[in-house]
């Protein structure tokens, strides 16, 4: 018998991650249907979308001429449709956490690519989402190894591992640092992500991110998440057991590979679009371990989930404005880090905070990160 059509929202369908997720909806139409979209500042895109995939419920930022089956409402409303089953999150930054947060007291299952959702609110989101059995099916690649590899496993973790691959700098000195340019950092050498995503790889606050986002997603303690550098970017994460024993994921870089086993799960598709790997064809698969004195945006995030509070969101909210102040170019990269740092010493962290909590301690650290340059 075959199984019933997953029906789908996507948050944030005109970025990077979401036009992947639509290209695996475009590869199945047998399996995924589209029942909303929720799309950014590119109007041209979106409008393209919908008349592509008919969603029946849209959000934009900007209104404009609908097909007559289609309407505009909240990213809420996008998020908690009566007849969809999936809620993807492909947004990132802060956006992802009040339409993840909906779709789950709503009972919908979750495709999360936001990482900055768990980051800020890995408590809340977990707990409700174990509340309303709501299941999260990770998209990021690391942590889609983690559950492939956790996957029928019912024994202690030793660790789990998260691979890096370093991003555009890794080889670079501190002093060389300071003259990288927005075009370099922008130019990740495995992957292929939006700007914001390729900013954390180059100075490794996604994988401080993706680390805590892992002890929530997997209920471990980030004393027991190791980060090692694999620059081929072939090993997407490892889980060591407590026999010694390590499992792995590998497959080409290549986004579709975690959206898809998100989307399908349980099922496995074949889907030829995606690259094939040809282990002969390997050049050899390296690791290094983390330097991070010349990287201290990592430290910064694992000190700041491991402090927890509110911590964690001011952490997220001072990567965003400084990421998007190195984009405009008024600071130098090394100055992200130094943002960071300077606003969460100035920060006082409020312990298990509820979720407006959170967003003050969200808005506090954006108006003193941009109040820390001077400008
Ligand atoms: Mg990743």
């Amino acid at each position: 018998m075959s199984k019933p059509i997953k029906k789908l929202a996507v948050i944030g369908s005109t970025g990077s991650i979401g036009q992947q997720v639509l290209d695996i909806v475009r590869d199945f139409p047998d399996k995924f249907r589209i029942i909303g979209l929720a799309g950014g500042k590119n109007i041209d895109l979106l409008s393209e979308q919908i008349n592509q995939f008919h969603p029946k419920i849209v959000y934009s930022a900007h209104k404009f001429s609908l097909p007559v089956n289609t309407k505009f409402s909240s990213m809420e409303d996008v998020a908690t449709h009566p007849e969809v089953n999936m809620v993807v999150i492909a947004t990132s930054g802060k956006i992802g956490l009040t339409p993840t947060l909906a779709a789950i007291k709503s009972g919908k299952k979750i495709a999360l690519a936001n990482k900055e959702v768990l980051v800020m609110a890995g408590e809340i989101i977990m707990k409700e989402a174990k509340l309303r059995q709501a299941q999260i099916m990770p998209i990021d690649s690391e942590h889609s190894a983690i559950y492939q590899c956790l996957h029928g496993e019912t024994c202690e973790v030793a660790q789990l591992i998260l691979t890096a691959s370093g991003g555009p700098f890794y080889h670079h000195s501190p002093s060389k640092l300071t003259k990288v340019t927005v075009d370099e950092a922008l130019e990740h050498p495995t992957w292929k992500m939006g700007k914001k995503v390729t900013i954390d790889s180059a100075t490794l606050m996604n994988k401080g991110l993706e680390a805590i986002e892992a002890s929530w997603l997997f209920s471990i303690p980030l004393s027991k998440i190791e980060i090692v550098i694999h620059p081929q970017s072939i090993i997407h994460s490892l889980v060591e057991f407590v026999d010694g024993s390590m499992k792995a994921q590998l497959s080409i870089p290549d986004m579709r590979f975690a959206i898809q086993y998100a989307l399908s799960y349980p099922e496995r598709l074949a889907n030829y679009s995606l690259p094939r790997m040809n282990l002969t064809r390997l050049n050899s698969l390296t690791f290094e371990t983390i330097n991070y004195a010349t990287f201290p945006c990592l430290q910064l995030a694992l000190d700041a989930g491991k402090k927890g509070g509110t911590y964690p969101a001011v952490l997220c909210a001072a990567d965003e404005i400084a990421v998007e102040l190195f984009l405009e170019q008024h600071i130098g990269f090394p100055q992200i880090a130094e943002i960071i740092d300077k606003t969460i010493s100035l920060h006082q962290s409020i312990a298990n905070p509820n979720l407006d909590e959170i967003l003050t301690a969200d808005k506090w650290a954006r108006d003193t990160a941009l109040n820390s340059v001077a400008r």
